[in-house]
């Protein structure tokens, strides 16, 4: 669960890395965009982030060059992508559905490759692909053929072969889908790692632990359109369902709380009483208040706030709205304390 301060926030509009505004995509009378604007703060990870066949892949093939969009404006790396778009592919390093690993050769060929396409020396390359075979843990698969590779380890082999042009920007497109947690989780850690070099991150992903873990920013696309965006924290107190959790460890103190904290719900199972709050310093002075003034003393109090499954079911439509009646899922409590 995100909580410090990433250092993607907060940035100055002088170190925007991608910027889009209106950009409109459509595919026969199938209209894909209807109207992207994007600002995303150098060296941060942006999560686009949508339900499959939302647009998450076009977006990113527009962005990088691979495909035209058919309205809109966008600059990536300062340069234009209409009217500049080698720079930008000189700027940026794109991984995902569209791999470039070839399973054919090693994975070691595969980066030599890569080395001669950037132009490195036959020494600059071969330094370059053991630096970054051994960083993505690939150096003693480096003589077998890609096609023996894991999913894991076709990945970061993936992204290792784009580091190879050291782009400052770089768009993974589903970077996890299909990997087991391990592997999804050292991806995790490879992400951070790159963010911390000062890398731009642009990440599509289905999965909302991936944009909550991972993002300073997240966009919700949705029909065409981002529904919403913001920090997961912004995102989430969009949505109704916070709460503020007491609990008691003795029965008879829990009785007796909930005989007096009539608004609240109770969970005589988990003797816990659950008061709706929308998290804010000033609901929860409020609420310590009220406790304090009646005498209560809670074992345990614990905030709540709805999680980005809740925004994104209220917010996608080709998904039903979950019920949010929270109090009475006792399971809640217990997903939110991971
Ligand atoms: P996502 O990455 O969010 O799963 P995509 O961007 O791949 O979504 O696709 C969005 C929609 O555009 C889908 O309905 C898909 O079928 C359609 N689409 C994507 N590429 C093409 C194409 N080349 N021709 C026609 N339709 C396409």
């Amino acid at each position: 669960m995100p909580t410090s301060r990433r250092s993607g926030e907060h940035a100055s509009p002088a170190s925007i890395s991608i910027a889009a505004q209106g950009l409109r995509k459509s595919y026969g009378d199938r209209t894909v965009l209807d109207g992207i604007d994007l600002r995303i703060p150098a060296g941060s990870v942006f999560a686009l982030l949508g339900p499959n066949g939302a647009g998450k892949t076009t977006a990113v093939k527009i962005l990088s060059t691979l495909i035209t969009a058919d309205g809109g404006q966008a600059q990536v790396a300062g340069h234009d992508l209409a009217t500049d778009p080698q720079a930008v592919r000189a700027a940026i390093g794109v991984t995902g559905q569209f791999s470039a690993v070839d399973g054919l050769i090693t994975g070691e060929e595969n980066m030599l490759l890569m080395a001669d396409l950037h132009h490195l020396t036959r020494r600059e390359g071969r330094r370059t692909t053991t630096e970054l075979l051994e960083r993505f843990d690939l150096s003693e698969a480096a003589k077998k053929p890609a096609s023996t590779y894991s999913g894991g380890m076709r990945r970061r082999l993936d992204i290792a072969m784009t580091l190879v042009g050291n782009p400052r920007i770089i768009f993974l497109d589903e970077p996890t889908t299909g990997l087991d947690p391990r592997s999804r989780h050292n991806m995790w850690q490879i992400i951070r790692e790159l963010v911390s070099d000062g890398v731009t991150v642009f990440l599509t992903t289905q999965y909302l632990q991936e944009a909550d873990e991972l993002a300073h920013h997240i966009a919700v696309l949705s029909d065409g359109v981002i529904a919403a965006q913001g920090t997961a924290e912004e995102l989430k107190r969009l949505v109704p369902g916070g709460h503020v959790r007491l609990r008691f460890a003795d029965p008879g103190a829990y009785r007796n709380a909930a005989a007096t904290l009539r608004e609240t719900t109770r969970n005589d199972e988990a003797l816990s009483l659950h008061i709706p709050s929308d998290g804010t310093q000033r609901e929860l002075r409020a609420i310590l208040d009220w406790l304090d003034s009646t005498g209560i003393e809670a074992d345990e109090l614990t905030v709540h706030t709805p999680d980005l499954d809740d925004v994104f079911f209220a917010l996608t439509t080709n998904t039903t709205p979950r019920q949010s009646n929270r109090a009475d899922r006792p399971d809640h409590a217990t997903e939110k304390a991971r």
